[in-house]
């Protein structure tokens, strides 16, 4: 609890590399939450631009602001007026 940065929105979509379609985070559609090298949780403001962690693939994945319609679930009311 107390988390006052996550009140916007839900996060509720997760973001697979477009790849291999391993899991990058959760998205709210305005902001990504993920893990990092070092294990830590990370929650970052789109656009993001995150290179896949697995060590065969190397993607490099862009996650737009859902209002750019990069997501794939921006038909989901992951949007706040
Ligand atoms: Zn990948």
């Amino acid at each position: 609890m107390g988390d006052v940065s996550l009140n916007n929105g839900e996060f509720n979509h997760n973001w697979r590399c477009r790849s291999c379609r391993r899991l990058i985070g959760v998205t709210n559609g305005k902001q990504l939450e993920f893990r990092n090298a070092q294990g830590d949780n990370l929650l970052v403001r789109l656009p993001v631009i995150v290179v896949c962690r697995n060590p065969e693939c190397n993607t490099i994945n862009e996650l737009r602001d859902s209002k750019q319609n990069n997501v794939g679930a921006t038909e989901e009311g992951l949007l706040q007026p």
